[in-house]
Order: structure tokens, then sequence, then C-alpha cells
């Protein structure tokens, strides 16, 4: 059974649509981390350690839904075994079984936020998801020359003839209690979801952030970001802004990561794997 967290009235359901190991070294994935930040992402997320001493990945897709109300997907995934993300994912995805087991039925999905573009997180959006208005922020649309090339002719093209590619600029309210945020940097159009209720804060990041590494210091670079300091600069600020906030990440191990950790105590090498009091604020 999918896990779930539930923020006010909405539950919120990870869907593991795969997991494999990633196509790259994971120093070189993440240039300029030091030892001292790996030995704490390994002990914060041993899972994310593969068999042979790699970065072992999931790929998510969260729900979000009230009662028996429509359905918002947040990301798609890495979809069907002929999907764009073929050539480096563990397709084909299992999305479909998913969303049986968590009792959603795909019909019922209206909305399918598209945190970003890149072939790990379209995969199974359009057909399967047919009733649903799928939402990209106009940023990303403008840098399509970044993304697959298939992009326009296998998803964009067909959406937009269907009426269901609705573009986004910047912050927007879906509904009561959430919302997209622009977080750009990892992508120009990079955005995620914030579901909050009262002090209760939950963001889907999408990939503001793809290793626990990232949350030992949040300033460390992906080596897959488009911009680098700007992605940075999302990170920090959103990680800052919301905290306390439970974390629904694609590609952590454990779908659900509250932030800040408990004993974290602040970004550097020097402070890493203490048992300081998490930051305020
Ligand atoms: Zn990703």
């Amino acid at each position: 059974m999918p896990l779930t967290h539930t923020v006010g009235s909405i539950t919120v359901t990870a869907l593991l649509d795969g997991a494999g190991p990633f196509f790259q070294p994971r120093e070189e994935a993440f240039p300029g981390a030091t030892d001292a930040q790996w030995r704490e992402a390994d002990r914060r997320d041993p899972d994310a350690v593969g068999p042979d001493g790699g970065w072992w990945l999931p790929f998510r897709a969260f729900a979000l839904r009230a009662g028996d109300g429509p359905v918002t997907l947040v990301d798609a995934g890495i979809g069907p075994a002929d999907a764009l993300a073929t050539s480096w994912a563990p397709v084909p995805g299992r999305l479909p079984a998913e969303l049986t087991a968590a009792g959603i039925d795909p019909a019922d999905v209206r909305t399918v936020v598209l945190t970003h573009l890149h072939s790990d997180h379209v995969g199974w959006a359009g057909p399967l998801f047919g009733n649903a208005d799928h939402l990209v922020q106009r940023a990303e649309l403008d840098a399509l020359e970044l993304f697959h090339p298939d992009l326009p002719a296998r998803l964009l093209g067909p959406l937009r003839a269907a009426g269901r590619l609705r573009v986004l600029d910047g912050e927007t309210r879906l509904t009561p209690g959430v919302r997209v945020l622009s977080t750009p940097g990892h992508t120009p159009g990079h955005q995620s979801v914030l579901v909050e209720h009262g002090e209760d804060r939950l963001l889907v990041t999408g990939d503001l952030l793809v290793h626990s590494i990232q949350l030992v210091d949040p300033s460390l670079p992906y080596a897959h970001e488009e911009d680098a300091p700007r992605a940075r600069a999302s990170r920090e600020s959103t990680l800052r802004t919301l905290s306390p906030v439970l974390l629904a990440t694609p590609h952590l191990p454990t779908p659900f990561t509250p932030h800040p950790a408990g004993g974290w105590g602040g970004k550097g090498e020097g402070a890493v794997g203490g048992s300081r009091p998490p930051l305020p604020g």
C-alpha cells in the first residue's frame, strides 16, 4: 500500500514508479561534497547507496486528494517501456498499478502538475490522464531546446491539441491550501507544490533537491542543474522560508522527509553529524 501523509483535509500519496542505479558516479553528480557530508548523507539515507556503492534512487509521483474529490498528480514518473526516459531510467514504470493500489482511478485525475520537463517526470503524462489539465511553467516551455527532442511531438503537441496544456506564470493557487511555487534553477521553469493547513506544511519538491546530501548542505550543486546558482538560491530560500516542512521528494529513499532533520546543525563540513539542535525557522 502506498505511503500517505495528511495535511488538513488533503491526503498526499507517494506513488513509486520505479527505482534503479544512477548512470554516473555520485561524486560526479555532486561535485564539491566532502567525505564528511557523504558520511552524514549515508547515515540519514543508507538506502540511497546501491550494491556497488553508487547512487540508487527511486522515481516517484505524488497524488493530492481531499476525500473522494478530484485528484491532483504532481509529476508523472518514468513512464512505460517506450517512454522518453528509456535510455537511462528503469522503465517500464509501475505507476498505473500504484494508482490502483492507492484506490485512484486515472479518470479522476483532473490536474497533472509537471514540476519540470525532464524525461523522468513526464513519463505517464498525456493519454493516461485524459481528463486532466497538465500544468507547466511558461519559462519551461520557452526552453524546449534543453529537453528531449521528441517532447513536442510526443507530449506537448498532443496536449495542446486536446486543450489539456495549461501554461502558468510563476506562483499559482490551485485549490484551497494548495499552491504551485516557482523554484527555478534545476530547469528554467521548475515548480514545486506546497500543501498547507495552519502551521502544517508539505512541499512536493520535484528536483529542487535530489539527494539528502543537499539537505546536509543545501548549497551543494547537482551536476544536472541547468543554472546551479539559481537552483541553489531556490533551494536555500525555499527551505529557509518554509521550514519546518515535510518534503515529499521523487528521488530520496523515503518519500516523506522532515526538514530540518533532528540534529542538523547547518551547512559545512564541521557542522555535520553532530547532535546540535535544529536551526530555528
Ligand atoms: Zn528527476
